[in-house]
This record gives C-alpha cells, sequence and structure tokens, in this order.
C-alpha cells in the first residue's frame, strides 16, 4: 500500500481525535471522559462490597521518540504523536475519574506497517516498545503494554512480538490492521509469526487499522468509515483466521479482538451456514465458528447494549469477553454500562470488567490499588 493510503488512515485517526476534544458526543450518549476527569479524584468500584480490579482491553497509546526515528523519510508527518494518546497525567486523571484501575495500550492507526525498508521498519517498532515498556515502568500499577510490529514482514513481526515480550516486559503484542494491501494474515507466510505468539504463550490485541478498501461507500453521515468500516474489516480478518484454518494450526493462538469482536459475533449462525450449502467453503477448518470464538477469540464490551453484551456473553462465553473503552475517544463506556446492565448476575460483571484479564495476562493479584 503507498504512502497516500498511509495518510489517509492517519488523518482518518486524526479527525477521531478532533472529536474526543470536543463536547462529547451529539444524540442518544452525551459523555465526555475528561469532563468528568477534571471532577475529582479517583473512583474505586466494588460489586457486592468487593473491591474489584477494573481493566480496560482497548487503550491507545502514542510515543513521541517515533518522530525521531521517521525524520526525513516519507513517514516523517506519519510519526507526529497524537497529542491525546501520549500517556500522561491526563490519561491517568480520566482513568481515575472512571474508575479504571489498569489499562492495556497498543499503537493503532497501522501506518507503519506500509514502510517498505526492513531497517526502519524495525526501528520503528523498537521505538514503540521501548516507549511503550518506559510508561509501564513509570506506571507500573496502571498500564500493561502490547508489543507493535511490523506485519508487512511476517519474521520481522515474530522477532519484535519476542523481543517486546522477552527483553522490555511487555504482555502481548498488538495487531494494528485486519489485513494488509493484497495480503491475509492467514497466508502461510505468516505461519511463523503465529507459532512465535503461540510459543510465547501471550494475548494479542486486534484492532482495526481503518482501511477496508470500502471507502468510497463509507462517505456522508453516520461516521460510517468507524461504525462500518472498522467492524467489518475485524470480521474479514477473523473469518480468514477461521475458514484457512489458522486458528486450527494455533490453537494455543489468543486474539482479542476490538469493538465487540466486530460483526461476527452476532452472525455466526449465517456464516457457518455456508458449509452447509457449499461443503467446499469449509474445507479447511475443523470446528463451527463459535467454537473458535469460545477458545481462542476474545472481544471487547463496546457493543453499548444491556442486550447485546448478553448475546456476545451467549454466544462466546462470559469468559471471552473484556472490558474496553478505546480511550482516549469519547464512546459511552463507563464501567456503569457494565455495572448496570440488568441482564447480567455480579460475577459475570466482575469478570468482564477485570476477572478475565487478570487470568489471561497473568497479572499478580496484589498488583490491586
Ligand atoms: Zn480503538
Amino acid at each position: 500500500m503507498g504512502k497516500r493510503k498511509m495518510q489517509n488512515r492517519r488523518e482518518f485517526v486524526k479527525s477521531i481525535a478532533v472529536a474526543a476534544a470536543g463536547a462529547g458526543v451529539a444524540g442518544r450518549f452525551t459523555y465526555d471522559v475528561f469532563a468528568q476527569a477534571a471532577a475529582g479524584g479517583r473512583r474505586q468500584i466494588s460489586i457486592g462490597g468487593k473491591r474489584i480490579r477494573v481493566i480496560d482491553a482497548h487503550a491507545h497509546l502514542s510515543i513521541r521518540n517515533v518522530a525521531d526515528v521517521v525524520k526525513g523519510t516519507p513517514f516523517e508527518r506519519n510519526g507526529n504523536a497524537a497529542a491525546n494518546q501520549v500517556i500522561g497525567p491526563d490519561r491517568i486523571k480520566a482513568m481515575d475519574a472512571l474508575g479504571i484501575d489498569m489499562a492495556v495500550l497498543t499503537q493503532q492507526g497501522a501506518w507503519w506497517y506500509g514502510v517498505p525498508d526492513r531497517d526502519l521498519a524495525r526501528s520503528i517498532v523498537r521505538t514503540m516498545n521501548e516507549g511503550t515498556a518506559a510508561v509501564m515502568k513509570q506506571y507500573p500499577d496502571r498500564f500493561i503494554g502490547m508489543a507493535a510490529f511490523p506485519m508487512q514482514f511476517p519474521d520481522l513481526a515474530a522477532e519484535a512480538l519476542e523481543d517486546g515480550v522477552k527483553r522490555l516486559g511487555l504482555k502481548g503484542g498488538g495487531i494494528s490492521a485486519g489485513f494488509i494491501a493484497d495480503k491475509e494474515f492467514s497466508a502461510p507466510e505468516y505461519d511463523l509469526f503465529w507459532a512465535k505468539a503461540q510459543e510465547l504463550g501471550v494475548l494479542l490485541f486486534m484492532h482495526p487499522g481503518g482501511d477496508t478498501g470500502a471507502e468510497a461507500h463509507l462517505r456522508g453521515k453516520g461516521n460510517l468509515g468507524n461504525t462500518v468500516g472498522n467492524p467489518l474489516e475485524t470480521t474479514i480478518f477473523l473469518s480468514h483466521l477461521i475458514y484457512e484454518g489458522t486458528l486450527d494450526k494455533f490453537p494455543g493462538v489468543k486474539i482479542c479482538c476490538a469493538h465487540a469482536g466486530g460483526y461476527l459475533p452476532s452472525y455466526m449462525g449465517r456464516t457457518d451456514g455456508a458449509c452447509v450449502r457449499q461443503l467446499d467453503a469449509c474445507s479447511s477448518k475443523k470446528r463451527p465458528v463459535d467454537e473458535y470464538f469460545k477458545t481462542q477469540i476474545m472481544a471487547d464490551s463496546m457493543i453499548f447494549r444491556d442486550d447485546g453484551l448478553r448475546h456476545m456473553i451467549a454466544e462466546m462465553g462470559v469468559g471471552q469477553i473484556v472490558y474496553g473503552t478505546d480511550m482516549p475517544f469519547p464512546w459511552p463506556i463507563n464501567p456503569d454500562t457494565i455495572l448496570n446492565n440488568r441482564l447480567l448476575n455480579n460475577a459475570e460483571k466482575e469478570a468482564i470488567l477485570g476477572g478475565n484479564l487478570v487470568k489471561l495476562l497473568k497479572l499478580s493479584p496484589a498488583a490491586t490499588a
């Protein structure tokens, strides 16, 4: 993919950042993380009288030092960190106001997936990962860092994931697009990447990059590039990993997908219907689609409706759902949306708000604030 596409993707991210700086979201939800943050101290959340640790699986970060690495290259513009994604006191205040104890941080935008030079790609993700590790070191009880890698070079992606986990102490990796150019991540050349993730036994967090190829049809009102394009990209990503047999080949791989896992958790029946209608469509996968969601695929809670979340639990199991905010972007993601869900019991609320990630990321119970 060319430079122009990279800039479009970046501009897309910037336009969301501008929206985040406004007074909130018009319409049904009027919610502003930062307005609440200005109001006061740290909220401590309990369920049934028991203090629980709230962990946000979906939070963005930017690393300022990346700008130095791409200076003088065609990616110079991409390297400028989004100010509201640089981790500092403002983010801590926003988390405190909501009652979020810890956040899982990933780099998003995926512009570096378009870097054609191996050495430059390696330097970019190394700087990102060292910056993320520094944030973890500065705020050890507040942030969990995930490694970035260059997915255009599967061997370098595996190397960067291992370096991030083993040398820098990051807890897993972030996949920042559903695919690149004409390559699907289910292609055999990615086997070494999936094998490395399985060997390390770490969680991967997948977030769409905002470039589905359908952008010409997603213009106009409704922010359709985000509301339709993002879940579509995630759905395509997961469908390939399932139908090409990648998840069967690497049963230890666990991927948590942003935005309630895209459309697939709400559409599995019809997706599996292809196996009845056309047998050869399913010749590479070994299990029904929902089996992958009950074991290897997780999703954040960004569905925004009581019934929507209940449906995800019914399809995937409560152990596969984790709380996500998309911070710093102003979605209706207050933990109260989980705490007040009329269809969940206390054990389910605790699992989603943090319990599942404590187990999956092997976090120490003593780290609770
Ligand atoms: Zn996001």
